[in-house]
């Protein structure tokens, strides 16, 4: 059965609630998205032909601030899935502490099946459909899964255009030249590194020399992959929705295997020893290709989900042979899957707490658009090494507290703040 993200988001939330005494106005406004906005987005084709795709923004809560959440092109999208990932929004939000409110978006779409032009239309006529809802104050898009600095530049100008005024604040994730900050292309996956190492530190684990395998190579699982490599953990897998590769001994040059996949279009087959990356290599490094549901269970110390919702599931559970799971991506675990990974005392650090890098340089962008800065990637990342510090220990010390997982104890952290703002 398809664990359904809406209702298990939902289920998170009851099973935190229930170590509080939170009042029923609070739970019933979580319960149930502040509002919910469905729109048809008429494009023209390349060929002449109009085609509708349809788009989703769900404001889920704004009692911390300005809804505020990515916004995601994949043919997957639907609206439990948006709903899920705007409730998602605001407790991140709250667990990484920022001063907004939770929404996310998305269009049902194969964006690779899209011409440059198609995609620039559909964006703009989305943003056009979506402009009376949101605002720098209101709610601030960003991008997700196939969504591009260059998609959020043209939602900012679309969107200044039609309010007679340049808004960079509108959407985060914008290109440096368009407003963007230094630091937020890599945010997620820097800001999981950090998060992994504060927990590591505090449940008294060693950290060099861990192997780790990781699902999903776009944005985050990069640059995740790359800020774990230069701290001396061995990447060992990765993986893309085709395939991938597996080198026990550790992924060398992770720069060569990017370009690698994107001249070929996928990971499988990119051994890289100095300029050449082919399967002539995969003998003398000792890996071999791996299908894409392999990479969670091969033998590593961390698995980091960083593609979509339901990666982990009650059948791939029991199998995991890693003791860490970094839950990059939103919802990869599904709640039979979260159990039966608590019984085997797999340590889960949880998507809320994980991959709130991201959201954290968001604003940090729009603070920086909101009063006219500039700051330096070095300013960047420092501050946002503290932001992750601070919330892993937050959500660290009040699992031990509460006698609790990581994941309710970020729940449990993200409702005592909602509560206070409420
Ligand atoms: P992306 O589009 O850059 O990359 C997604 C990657 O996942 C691609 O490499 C794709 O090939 C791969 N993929 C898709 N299906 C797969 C499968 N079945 N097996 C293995 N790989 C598969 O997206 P992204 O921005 O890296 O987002 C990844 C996840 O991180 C999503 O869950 C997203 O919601 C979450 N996230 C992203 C951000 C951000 O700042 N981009 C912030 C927080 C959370």
């Amino acid at each position: 059965m398809r664990d359904n993200p809406w209702e298990r988001a939902r289920a998170q939330l009851h099973a935190a609630a229930s170590k509080l005494e939170l009042s029923e106005m609070l739970l019933e406004r979580l319960e149930n998205p502040d509002r919910v906005i469905e729109v048809s987005v008429p494009v023209e084709m390349d060929d002449g032909r109009t085609e509708t795709f349809h788009g989703y923004r769900v404001q889920h809560n704004n009692i911390r601030g300005p809804y505020k959440g990515g916004v995601r092109f994949h043919p997957k999208v639907d609206m439990d899935e948006v709903k899920a990932l705007a409730f998602w929004m605001t407790m991140k939000n709250a667990v990484i502490e920022v001063p907004f409110g939770g929404a996310k978006g998305g269009i049902t779409v194969d964006p690779k099946k899209l011409s440059e032009g198609e995609l620039e239309r559909l964006t703009r006529c989305f943003t056009r459909e979506l402009a009376p809802a949101i605002g720098p104050q209101l709610d601030v898009p960003a991008p997700d899964v196939n969504t591009t600095p260059k998609i959020m530049q043209w939602m900012c100008s679309e969107y200044s255009s039609i309010v007679g005024s340049d808004t960079p604040a509108v959407v985060t994730g914008k290109p440096l030249e368009a407003g963007g900050s230094q630091g937020r292309t890599e945010a997620t996956g820097l800001g999981g590194f950090y998060a992994l190492s504060e927990i590591l530190r505090l449940s008294g684990r060693k950290r060099r020399g861990l192997s780790v395998a990781i699902q999903g190579f776009g944005n985050v699982g990069s640059y995740l992959a790359e800020f774990l490599k230069k701290d001396g953990f061995r990447i060992v897998a990765l993986s893309d929705s085709k395939g991938g590769l597996y080198v026990p001994k550790g992924i060398k040059d992770l720069k060569a295997v990017q370009a690698c996949k994107e001249r070929s279009g996928k990971l499988a087959g990119c051994y890289c020893v100095g300029s050449v990356c082919d399967l002539s290599n995969m003998e003398a490094l000792g890996g071999r290709d791996i299908f894409p549901e392999e990479v969670l269970t091969l033998s590593v110390d961390i698995v980091a989900p960083s593609a979509l919702e339901n990666a982990i599931t009650s059948e791939n559970a029991g199998a995991i042979e890693a003791s860490i799971v970094l839950e990059m991506a939103n919802g990869p675990t599904t709640g039979e899957a979260d159990e039966i990974l608590n019984r085997r005392e797999v340590l889960v650090i949880p998507d809320i707490l994980a991959n709130s890098g991201g959201v954290a340089v968001s604003y940090f962008e729009w603070y920086q658009n909101m009063q006219g800065e500039v700051w330096s990637r070095e300013d960047v990342f420092a501050k946002l090494k503290e932001k992750m510090d601070t919330a892993a220990r937050s959500v660290y010390d009040v699992s031990k507290e509460y006698n609790v997982s990581l994941r309710d104890a970020a729940y449990i952290v993200a409702l005592k703040r909602l509560a206070g703002s409420s």
